[in-house]
């Protein structure tokens, strides 16, 4: 894949966290398996959660849930079926909050865990912008490659959607 017209998506950078041979999976079109109970059971969440108030919109090649509060202030959410993957949920939302900065338009993140009936709102620092930089470029690079990397077992392996192209 050409590395100068690919573009990170916020999905990316959530699994950059994760494991990079599942961006590679991801951004090279495999489906994750759809049989995965734990991928129907995350969908369920985000569909079904907040649906008076959200609204999802496409920008800049990325969808993000936008929800405007009481005093007018737009509030950019991440819905998570779980606080397990905090890391990469934050900086997947620090990376919508960079887009929209980038057009002028302020936000404020929060993450959402339904589940576990909690909101943690997140501010973009300069740090979280340094270190999106850095793993932009590196998300690139693994696209790039024209093999996925190597698998290597991790805490997430049991729970992937692509567990079936690393561990038959
Ligand atoms: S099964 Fe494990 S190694 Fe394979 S893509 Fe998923 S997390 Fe990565």
């Amino acid at each position: 894949m050409d590395n100068l017209t690919f573009n990170v998506t916020g999905t990316l950078v959530w699994y950059y966290y994760i494991c990079k041979r599942e961006v590679w999976l991801m951004a090279h079109g495999l489906e994750p398996d759809s049989d995965n109970p734990f991928i129907d059971i995350g969908k369920l969440i985000h569909e079904t959660s907040y649906k008076r108030e959200k609204k999802e919109v496409q920008f800049d090649g990325v969808k993000m849930d936008v929800i405007t509060d009481d005093n007018g202030k737009t509030i950019v959410a991440e819905i998570k079926k779980s606080s397990r993957f905090k890391q990469s949920a934050t900086m997947q939302l620090a990376f919508y909050l960079t887009k929209l900065k980038e057009a002028g338009l302020e936000a404020v993140g929060e993450l959402r865990f339904p589940s576990e009936k909690r909101k943690e709102k997140i501010e973009l620092t300069p740090e979280m912008e340094g270190e999106l930089e850095k793993i932009c470029g590196e998300i690139k690079s693994i696209v790039s490659l024209n093999v996925p990397p190597k698998p290597e077992k991790c805490k997430y392996c049991s729970s992937c959607g692509y567990r079936d192209f690393c561990w038959v």
